[in-house]
């Protein structure tokens, strides 16, 4: 699984260290942004650093799993419930001449967002490679939501993004030889490439 480093600027302390020990050039940008199509995975780069300010993160993640329907449903009520909470918190806090109460609504509207945002991720949204999030983004480009939207980075991040849990063809994992493989676009019953297992063999991904 390849992995690359990425830079956390706000940690950086711009000692330099990564400079001199990468050994592919990946690190010396004129962004700060480490290049990731120079960035060969080795993570020198992250074990120099004093700061701890660069990970090694995966490029390419596998497939959200998917969840039965009635726990999305149930996930996304919950969701709802949540951004209720933190509207209904904002509207305190800005009506309130209480310092206290206002600073316990803010951190209550904050709180209830963070929960609200594990909650989707955990319903399969906010994956960026997942097909919902790409199809929301989609949308949002078609119909900008205001004048602000991003659009240039969101298109950036739509064509870079590869969507990987939509294929026309069914994905299987053989479960003799462990092999994963997706179906021939040929009309034929799906087997393994490798030991040409069938059937009950084969393990719908
Ligand atoms: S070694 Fe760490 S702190 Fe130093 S420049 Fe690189 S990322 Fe920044
Ligand atoms: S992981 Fe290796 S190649 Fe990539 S930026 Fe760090 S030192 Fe350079």
């Amino acid at each position: 699984m390849k992995r690359i480093a990425v830079r956390n600027l706000r940690l950086c302390t711009k000692d330099c260290l990564c400079l001199y020990v990468c050994p592919n050039g990946a690190t010396d940008t004129e962004d700060s942004i480490i290049d990731k199509d120079k960035c060969i995975g080795c993570g020198v780069c992250a074990d120099a650093c004093p700061s701890k300010a660069i990970s090694m993160v995966i490029q390419d993640y596998p497939p959200q799993q998917k969840k039965k329907e009635s726990v999305v449903n149930a996930i996304n009520r919950l969701a709802e419930n949540k951004a209720k909470e933190e509207k209904a918190a904002r509207q305190i806090a800005s009506s309130t001449t209480d310092n206290n109460l206002r600073r316990l609504m803010n951190a209550v509207a904050r709180s209830s967002r963070l929960v609200a945002e594990d909650l989707l991720r955990e319903g399969g949204y906010m994956l960026p490679q997942s097909s919902n999030s790409l199809d929301l983004l989609a949308s949002l480009i078609a119909a900008p939501p205001s004048d602000e939207f991003p659009m240039k980075a969101a298109n950036e991040i739509l064509s870079t993004i590869e969507c990987n849990d939509r294929t026309g063809r069914g994905k299987y994992r053989c479960t003799v030889c462990f092999t994963e493989f997706e179906e021939e676009d040929d009309g034929e019953k799906p087997s393994c490439p490798m030991c040409h297992a069938e059937g009950k063999a084969l393990e719908k991904l």
